[in-house]
């Protein structure tokens, strides 16, 4: 499991290839002091696809990860889930072009061997919520144990 998945985005996204696994979030270190127990894992699918003539990985995640809440400061468990669609751009002078165009796009530089578990953890990043919190009236009531 900890074995380091690397693939070339660009020949991978012009082939159709897809590819899916599991990491343990333990292992995603960056993930670390977010979270309130790194147990558990990260399920993803990563698919090449071309998009308006562009490569493109489409990426999806899910991982159910423990965070403290920060109302009642007790952890919950947060049911991650989400899904993205990376352009890969040749070098930044393009990718640079496309977000001038697309505000909004969410693109890459391709390097020849890009890391699976760091696109993972980079879109685990992003999706977690900035102030985490119990759904409302969830949190237990102070006072009691
Ligand atoms: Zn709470």
């Amino acid at each position: 499991m900890s074995a380091q998945t690397v693939i070339d985005p660009l020949r991978f996204a012009r082939a159709g290839e897809s590819l899916a696994g599991a990491l343990s979030v333990a292992e995603l270190i960056r993930l670390a002091d977010r979270l309130s127990e790194a147990e558990g894992e990260a399920r993803y699918r990563v698919s090449g696809q071309v998009r308006d003539g562009r490569p493109a990985l489409g990426l999806r995640v899910e991982a159910d990860l423990k965070l403290t809440c920060q109302r009642c400061l007790e952890p919950f468990v947060y049911p991650l889930r989400t899904e993205a669609t990376l352009l890969l751009a040749r070098d930044e002078a393009q990718l640079a072009r496309w977000e001038e165009a697309d505000p909004l796009c969410d693109g890459v530089v391709a390097e020849p061997q890009m890391d699976i578990a760091a696109l993972v953890e980079d879109e685990i990043l992003l999706g977690l919520p900035v102030a985490p919190r119990h759904p409302d009236g969830a949190c237990r009531p102070a006072g009691l144990p």
